[in-house]
């Protein structure tokens, strides 16, 4: 079902994260690059990044390649530096709104590194991860920002997200992802539109925390500032 299960956003029917914590609206490919979050620990955070190989190159198979271990060094000088790294993410938002997914939001992946939320480090151990398919040097796609909205939407049914922070919020002067060309007011607007998922067939569930926190807010680069 991989046409219609690609549909970036506005298909509801497949907009939902079952019990096994995988997305209706995703592709799926499985990461071997995940393990077990600790007993107990619940799920509280989105971590939200950016991603393009090579930097700045969008529409390429080589990071799904890299969720999965299976990048090809020879294809680009800059990929030397991906060797014997193994990291995921649950998520990946194509500049076009499709979604992939690596790892069952039940699982652990690891996306963070050293991070730090409210003084609580490893924050693999309970967040998701969401990877946008971008750099710090251009703007985002209006597709990505709704795909990412449905998303959020869908985790907040299944999950007790309680905040939303980028990954230069939870590694600051490590990380500088998602970056200063990510709007979060676009991205709350986007979300602040989202329905809850209706009870109309009993199964859905209601956000523990309706209302996310956001990261303080930064100034977003005005489009004047930005090239294609
Ligand atoms: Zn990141």
């Amino acid at each position: 079902m991989s046409g219609a299960a690609s549909t970036p956003a506005g298909a509801p029917a497949h907009a939902s994260v079952d019990a096994a914590g995988w997305y209706g609206a995703a592709l799926r490919y499985d990461s071997p690059n995940v393990d077990a979050r600790p007993d107990g620990v619940a799920i509280e955070l989105l971590v939200i990044h950016n991603i393009s190989l090579p930097g700045g190159q969008f529409g390429l198979p080589h990071i799904a390649d890299l969720f999965t271990n299976r990048v090809d060094f020879t294809a680009h000088a800059s990929f030397a530096d991906l060797r014997g790294l193994q990291v995921s993410s649950h998520f990946l938002i194509r500049r076009d709104g499709r979604v992939i997914q690596f790892a069952s939001t039940c699982a652990r992946a690891w996306h963070a590194g050293v991070s730090q939320f409210e003084g609580r480090g490893q924050c693999n151990d309970f967040s998701i991860g969401v990877e946008m398919e971008g750099s710090d040097f251009v703007p985002f796609a209006p597709a990505q920002y709704a795909a990412l909205a449905t998303l959020t939407a869908a985790l907040q049914a299944r999950h007790p997200l309680r905040a939303v922070r980028g990954h230069e919020h939870v590694a600051p002067g490590r990380k500088t992802d998602p970056g200063p060309h990510f709007d979060w007011i676009c991205y709350h607007a986007a979300l602040a539109k989202m329905a809850h998922p209706a009870p109309e067939d009993g199964a859905k569930l209601v956000p523990a925390h309706p209302t996310l926190t956001f990261p303080p807010r930064t100034a977003v680069v005005k489009p004047a500032h930005q090239k294609k």
